[in-house]
């Protein structure tokens, strides 16, 4: 099995004065400069001259949404239906374009993001894969405060509704959330149909429950069941693709949590710094134990960080001058992630009722010739 490193993109939201020259970015190297001057009236950590030096797999600076779908979306999207799981993640502080990114907004068509362009892209591959029956089911899950909430849920009739949402510890089913709805789509229309009730049950949940929604995440996945119309139907391929939008990494003060719930304010900055723990752990190849089950996301997610999984990170950052103790963060971070290996397989399975009927086929043939 070959392995393959997380690959690591940055992402920079467009500003006026990038950074006020504190921030470097050189795109022929992939490679960022920061250098923070001694002694200035802003305030920053120990009030010290700093530099530091980041590289990275890519870095798209004031790129497209088109771009972003060309380097991002459509090498995984590719390999999705060839049979290979995939994952993107968009991290970075809350106002970094991660939202941007991965939806992208409605009033214009060149702001589509990253969700509904590889919906656009699958079905059109689909359609071309004429040799190919591909099924496609799609879920939309919310984590927030380490609770689990359907997106979904609200499609499900009174026969279907379904229990409490639970993560199971085998992959057996196409998903590892227990409960958790899968809607087939067999359109474009439908799926982005999918995509606009789950943001629009977020937002009420979020008005009800008094949420915050950069303090979520939530992974819209695309389940592929794929089998053959020309050879046996029992080889059936699965393949899904999650699609990330992360809570926001800012570290928050005690003046940013204060009029939360205290539960809340032990969650915010924790889920994702067992985020950075399983990272940690999975850079450290002496490390056999990854603390996947500390939190939801780590858990929902470990397929995608050093499991069977082709995963890109967007690292997204707000080049001003007032964040950039959030943007060297965000690098850290992604340096870190680089630093992750995925061995990514071809997910083939055989259906065993396909097999009966194949075999019963070829038992009758048999007892015919006889
Ligand atoms: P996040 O989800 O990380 O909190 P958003 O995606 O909501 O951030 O972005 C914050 C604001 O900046 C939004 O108004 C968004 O439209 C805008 N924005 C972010 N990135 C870009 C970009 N690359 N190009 C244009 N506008 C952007
Ligand atoms: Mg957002």
């Amino acid at each position: 099995m070959k392995s393959k490193h997380v690959k690591v993109i940055v992402r920079t939201r467009p500003t006026s004065d990038f950074a006020n020259g504190i921030l470097q970015i050189s795109q022929e190297t992939n490679s960022i400069h920061i250098h923070i001057p001694k002694n200035t009236e802003s305030g920053f950590i120990n009030n010290q001259q700093e530099d530091w030096d980041f590289k990275f797999n890519q870095i798209l600076h004031n790129a497209s949404q088109e771009c972003i779908f060309d380097e991002c979306g459509a090498p995984i999207l590719k390999s999705l239906i060839d049979g290979y799981n995939g994952t993107i993640l968009a991290y970075g502080q809350t106002g970094a374009g991660k939202t941007y990114t991965m939806t992208g907004t409605t009033e214009n068509y060149v702001h589509r993001g990253l969700i509904p362009r590889m919906i656009s892209q699958l079905y059109k591959e689909i359609a071309n894969k004429t040799q190919m029956a591909i099924t496609v089911r799609i879920s939309y899950l919310e984590i927030y405060n380490e609770q689990m909430f359907d997106l979904l849920a609200s499609l499900n009739d009174d026969e279907t509704n379904t229990g409490v949402l639970k993560i199971v510890d085998e992959n057996i089913g196409p998903s590892l959330v227990k409960n958790l709805s899968l809607q087939i789509a067999n359109t474009e229309e439908e799926a982005l149909n999918l995509l606009f009730e789950g943001e629009t049950n977020r937002s009420i949940s979020e008005h009800q429950l008094n949420k915050n929604s950069s303090r979520s995440h939530c992974i819209f996945t695309i389940y592929l069941e794929s089998r053959s119309r020309v050879e046996s139907s029992e080889k059936v391929i699965y393949s899904k693709l999650n699609l990330v939008d992360l809570a926001g990494s800012e570290r928050l003060s005690k003046t940013h949590t204060s009029g939360v719930s205290l539960q809340e304010a032990k969650y915010i900055n924790k889920s994702l710094t067992f985020l950075e723990q399983v990272i940690i752990a999975l850079s450290d190849k002496k490390r056999d134990h990854i603390p996947y089950r500390q939190s939801k996301l780590t858990n929902v997610l470990r397929d995608a960080l050093g499991g069977n999984c082709n995963t890109i990170m967007i690292a997204n950052i707000w080049g001003v001058k007032e964040h950039i103790e959030e943007t060297i963060s965000t690098l850290r971070f992604g340096t870190r992630m680089m630093c992750v290996s995925n061995t990514p397989v071809l997910n083939v399975q055989y259906d065993p009722m396909a097999l009966i009927k194949k075999y019963e086929r070829e038992i009758k043939e048999l007892k015919h010739e006889l």
